[in-house]
């Protein structure tokens, strides 16, 4: 028997006035209450940019790189669905510009057109609203975040391909959902309704009405400035929702539904649903909120100035933090200012320190210095992906006395490459054997992904996990190099991670320690706020009983 396929309804959000409104967020939110109603959701963003992906992209200008269980290289917002929903996300739930011209550029050299003239109207809106299509069946309604905002040149493809998606689909099947802003003037003592007004003018002069109206604001909106909104947008009051600043982002699907929202989406879309079980949002919120202990984090990175580029370990933390019923401090620090400062004076107030993944040479003798304070003084120590490599040079050095060990990342000449360059890796997912050299691009070389891992028996590893079979997501070209193996666990490095066929090694530990483990995978894209994840919980509980020790 065939099963039936699901009708998917839409919901296309897009954005006003500026960016940084939290629009990423705000469709995460609708996500998380339209599941609290029992639907299913699925997502997708679609970023105006000319990348192909964010992949190659520096994360001090576009945030961090999110990677999914697929293997995808995708934009920061998709680790806010995933957080939000149980939404399985991947290749197709995020689509840049670059990519469309790409395969419409491609289908034109194979002479797929026809010698037809290729046009932005139809064939890349046709494009779009494939890649749009591709959500179909997928699950009960599809929510689709259009990057940028209205006004960018680069953006308008995407909007037209909407205002038609709507045409072809029907009105009772798809929401236009828009993020406004509506700024506090200080001076005049009052709030200002005209940037919506404007940014909604645009949005029709294109030929879409939104549906609803998310207002960013400071402050509270009252009736009467709901009234005034709705009047100039053409949108009923009801449908003018304030989305108000708040003290944890986890708060926003709480504050959208007390201000009706999902309710509002729900007779617009046709769609009957029970009450939302927003229970579990709510003691969250209240955990977040009441916390009864306190943790100083030190994160050792390159990015320090710029928090979006770590946001899934930032959140990952969160995570832990509420699995211990504590508060997590996270300090920032240079890797390059220990490099010339002081270590035991930047360290001196941290519970526990934690090295993230990063690419390039810069910082990365401060990360080393960071992880042998951590290992000397017995500081619970979190390496993830680089600070993994960097742990096992770390060790080779000054524990196993190999003064030169390196990453070939950073000395292409080093006899001792304790971290290399591996020419070629099976990927037990697709059965296919990769390749790369030196010469390799940057782009698309990479272990990307999830990949299983087995665990070891009466190890940190195994204490969080308490399974022998793992999965996690990979974003790397460099390897432990298991000609140095042997020596280093002679030395006492413990291997608590591996691949089936034993070949790459995953996770390290130091057994003499009260919390020392890293690994080569980003344990942060798969922590939820109802889920924290095992490593970043214990990681705190560890940083927890080292504040008790003090
Ligand atoms: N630069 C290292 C590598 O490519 C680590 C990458 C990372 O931390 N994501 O292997």
């Amino acid at each position: 028997m065939e099963i039936e396929k699901k009708k998917t309804k839409y919901i296309f959000i897009t954005g006003g006035v500026l960016s940084s409104l939290g629009k990423g967020l705000a469709a995460a939110a609708i996500g998380a209450l339209l599941e609290c109603r029992g639907l299913t959701i699925t997502m997708q963003k679609l970023d105006p940019y000319i990348n192909v992906d964010p992949g190659t992209m520096n994360p001090f200008q576009h945030g961090e790189v999110y990677v999914t269980d697929d293997g995808a290289e995708t934009d920061l917002d998709l680790g806010h669905y995933e957080r939000y929903t149980s939404a399985k996300l991947g290749q197709k739930h995020n689509f840049t510009s670059g990519r469309i011209y790409h395969s419409v550029i491609t289908k034109e050299r194979r002479g797929e057109y026809n010698g037809g003239t290729v046009q932005v109207i139809p064939h890349i809106t046709d494009e779009i609203k494939k890649a749009i299509h591709g959500l179909e069946g997928e699950a009960d309604v599809a929510i689709v975040e259009i990057g940028g905002t209205i006004g960018d040149i680069e953006g308008q493809p995407f909007i037209e391909a909407i205002r038609q998606f709507r045409l072809d689909v029907g009105r009772a099947d798809t929401l236009f959902i828009h993020v406004t802003w509506v700024p506090y003037l200080k001076t005049a003592g009052e709030v200002k309704t005209k940037p919506t007004q404007h940014s909604v003018k645009e949005l029709r002069a294109i030929g879409i009405q939104p549906d609803i109206l998310l207002c960013r604001t400071a402050v509270e909106l009252n009736k009467g400035l709901k009234q005034k909104i709705s009047l100039f947008c053409n949108v009923p009051t009801d449908a003018v929702i304030t989305a108000r600043d708040v003290d944890t982002i986890y708060e926003v699907p709480l504050h959208f539904h007390n201000e009706g929202l999902d309710t509002k989406i729900l007779e617009l879309l046709g769609v009957w649903t029970g009450a939302p079980k927003i229970e579990p949002w709510q003691e969250l919120v209240r955990k977040l909120k009441a916390p009864m202990h306190k943790v100083t984090i030190a994160i050792i990175g390159k990015y320090v100035d710029l928090t979006e580029s770590y946001k899934s370990l930032h959140e990952s933390l969160v995570h832990g933090g509420v699995a211990n019923d504590s508060q997590v401090d996270l300090v920032y620090i240079n890797a390059e200012e220990l490099e010339s400062g002081d270590v035991d004076e930047l360290l001196a107030d941290v519970h526990g320190i934690l090295v993230p993944g990063g690419f390039g040479k810069r910082g990365v003798e401060g990360k080393i210095l960071a992880i042998t304070y951590a290992r000397e003084k017995k500081i619970p120590f979190f390496g993830i992906c680089l600070g993994m490599q960097m742990a096992v040079v770390e060790f080779a050095r000054n524990v196993a006395g190999m003064s030169k060990a390196n990453s070939a990342e950073f000395d292409k000449d080093s006899k001792a490459q304790v971290i290399y360059l591996m020419k070629e890796w099976f990927d037990p997912r697709t059965g296919v054997t990769h390749v790369r050299d030196e010469e390799s691009d940057i782009g698309g070389t990479m272990r990307l992904g999830s990949y299983p891992c087995e665990i070891t028996k009466k190890t940190f590893a195994d204490k969080a996990y308490g399974c022998k079979k793992i999965d996690e997501r990979h974003r790397h070209r460099f390897e432990f190099n298991p000609e140095f193996r042997d020596k280093l666990e002679k030395k006492g490095l413990v291997i608590s991670g591996t691949s089936a066929d034993n070949n790459l090694v995953e996770i390290v530990e130091i057994a003499d320690h009260p919390w020392f483990l890293a690994c080569q995978f980003h344990p942060e894209f798969k922590s939820r706020p109802m889920t924290p994840h095992p490593l970043f919980r214990d990681f705190i509980k560890a940083g927890l009983e080292y504040a008790g020790k003090e």
